[in-house]
């Protein structure tokens, strides 16, 4: 299948805009006092599913045929079956959503899977101990990544595992955590960066945007329009990709399932996707199916702002000579 992007809303708002510098994104930040935008009590936060993962691994597979990413999603769709086994394990090790414990399960039945490079970088990461370990998956469960190298490639490995711990806690915590009176912009329930948004029709039959946190999944609603990365509301437009032959208005134009949320004030870019649209589609699923959009945004200079465990990219700058972020932590 190939791409081509559809730009709807942002040619009819805007005229067209400067180019944005490559290094604009502010840095998230927790919440927006000076917001009056209020979160509807019914539907503050969402836990997420028991069954989250098993619903990831179909869609995946779904989304994997015919697909020119189709090996790499089929393997994240074997990382998520993996997942799910341990989520629904009663291993009091894993239970307890203990790093390693799952991070060498998901190994262990991944193993036969993996290329000589992935071989490589496990490696890396499974001579760690378990302070070590830890404090990489601490670092990686906030956005911060460590610099490309040894044992890099493994890492969604290791962000897979820590999601069946989160999401392990999501299960019993997120019923009670209180979502403050303002808009939020961080998972309220472990503090994850969001990995998209999605919109449902809600119990009042009214629509409803709930961020999807990229690490324990549980759901915070949030308003409509507006930027996940800086809650700016002013300057938002989507793109989408539509099929080479498909229709981009008039009657035979559907509006797609997934867009990516552009925003004007930060350039970060960020997928939304309609269950209203596709009741099928799942955020982390469909995000890393679309990643063809997201490069293609990149070259109008539009930065990729979702956080998927599955695509970690490195970063460009790192913590100076440290790749365990221990000297951060004030751990060393
Ligand atoms: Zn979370
Ligand atoms: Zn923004």
């Amino acid at each position: 299948m190939s791409f081509k992007p559809l730009r709807f809303l942002r040619d009819a708002l805007a005229p067209a805009q400067p180019e944005p510098a490559a290094d604009a994104i502010t840095p998230p930040v927790f919440d927006l006092p000076g917001s009056d935008w209020r979160p509807e009590p019914a539907a503050r936060v969402r836990a997420p599913s028991a069954t989250l993962f098993a619903r990831r691994a179909a869609r995946l597979r779904a989304l994997a045929e015919g697909h020119a990413l189709a090996d790499f999603l089929g393997f994240a769709a074997a990382v998520a079956d993996q997942q799910q086994r341990l989520l629904d394990s009663d291993d009091p090790q894993c239970a307890l959503g203990g790093l390693r414990a799952n991070f060498n399960a998901i190994v262990a039945a991944l193993r036969p899977r993996f290329t000589p490079a992935i071989a490589a970088a496990v490696a890396a990461l499974e001579a760690r101990d378990d302070v070590s370990l830890g404090l990489l998956g601490a670092n990686l469960a906030g956005g911060r990544l460590p610099e490309a190298g040894a044992g890099f490639a493994a890492l969604p490995l290791l962000g897979a595992a820590l999601q069946v711990g989160a999401t392990r806690a999501a299960l019993l915590n997120a019923a009670l955590v209180e979502l403050p009176e303002h808009e939020v912009l961080a998972c309220p329930v472990c503090g994850g960066a969001p990995v998209a948004s999605v919109l449902r029709r809600g119990e009042s039959g009214h629509g409803e945007r709930h961020a999807v946190c990229g690490v324990c999944a549980s759901e915070w609603h949030v308003g409509r329009i507006r930027c996940l990365a800086c809650g700016d509301n002013a300057g938002i437009s989507y793109l989408a990709a539509v099929p080479a032959d498909g229709a981009t208005e008039g009657a035979g134009f559907k509006r797609p399932a997934v867009e990516l949320e552009c925003c004007d004030a930060c350039h970060a870019a960020t997928k939304i996707v309609s269950l209203e649209r596709d009741p099928a589609v799942e955020p982390v699923a469909d995000d890393l199916a679309t990643l063809p959009l997201d490069w293609l945004a990149a070259e109008d200079g539009w930065l990729r702002y979702g956080f998927n465990l599955f695509f970690l990219a490195p970063e460009a700058e790192v913590i100076e000579g440290d790749d365990d972020f221990a000297e951060e932590d004030g751990r060393a």
